[in-house]
């Protein structure tokens, strides 16, 4: 089953009128339960195209389809809330609101969608469960390791049982051992919960972690390749 389309998907940003072409004409079609690895030199696109997919930023021309829905076509506080519902992201930076515990910072998309607290408190445990932090419950992103602070956002990404997670550059900000911890725990969750998975990357280890890996150059498509996972 298909789960994400991009036809034709190009993307110019105009930057003081000088035009930035970051994606030119790119088709993409994945699976459902897939684990791709996008690559590609830095300013080749992986940023941009995470967004566009995603619905965080409109391309230029061109159209993308998740889950049969033309994303492209949605009024902004349609794509919003379809965001919210079928798409999980996770960001270099963790983007975890300082303030706020391991729970909050998780039950907080619950919280929006008004779950009731009981069932929202539930879920909240079994995902800091999945993702194995049920002792960091209490603790606010600033007590938590880089790798722990990750694995919260992850944790947040599913909170609305999303059937596709993007991330962009997932481990840049984490030692060799809390990356590998956190390739693991994405690919349980691709595999047990057959939750899709797209994330740039420029670690070679979690390359082969991929079972297809996307190359961008030049904000075009320059190979893509299935490769046995390691
Ligand atoms: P990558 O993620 O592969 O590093 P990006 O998608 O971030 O690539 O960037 C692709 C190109 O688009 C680069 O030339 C970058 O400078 C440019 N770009 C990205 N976002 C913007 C923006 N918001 N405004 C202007 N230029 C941008
Ligand atoms: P990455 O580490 O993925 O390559 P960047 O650090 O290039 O990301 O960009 C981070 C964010 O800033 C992205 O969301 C991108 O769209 C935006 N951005 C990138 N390049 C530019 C630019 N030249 N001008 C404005 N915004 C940019």
């Amino acid at each position: 089953k298909t789960i994400i389309d991009a036809h034709n998907i190009s993307k110019t940003y105009n930057k003081k009128m000088v035009p930035v072409k970051a994606l030119q004409d790119v088709h993409l079609h994945i699976e459902e339960g897939e684990f791709i690895a996008l690559v590609g030199p830095s300013g080749s696109g992986k940023s941009t195209l995470l967004n566009m997919i995603g619905g965080l930023d409109e391309p230029t021309s061109g159209k993308v389809i998740v889950d049969g829905v033309e994303i492209t076509k949605l009024s902004e506080n349609r794509l919003i809330d379809f965001r919210l519902k079928n798409i999980g992201f996770v960001f270099q930076s963790f983007n975890l609101i300082p303030v706020l515990t391991s729970k909050e910072n998780v039950g907080f998309v619950l919280q929006l969608q008004k779950m009731p607290k009981k069932e929202r408190e539930e879920r909240v445990m079994e995902l800091l469960q999945q993702v194995g932090l049920e002792d960091k419950v209490k603790s606010k992103p600033g007590e938590l390791s880089g790798g722990q602070q990750q694995r919260v956002a992850v944790a947040r990404a599913l909170a609305s049982k999303p059937k596709i997670i993007l991330a962009d550059e997932p481990t840049a900000n984490l030692d060799s051992k809390s990356a590998e911890n956190l390739m693991d725990i994405m690919a349980k969750l691709n595999k047990e919960e057959k939750i899709t998975f797209l994330f740039s990357t420029h670690d070679q280890r979690v390359i082969k972690k991929a079972r297809r890996v996307i190359t961008l150059v030049d904000g075009k498509v320059d190979s893509d390749v299935q490769q046995t996972s390691s």
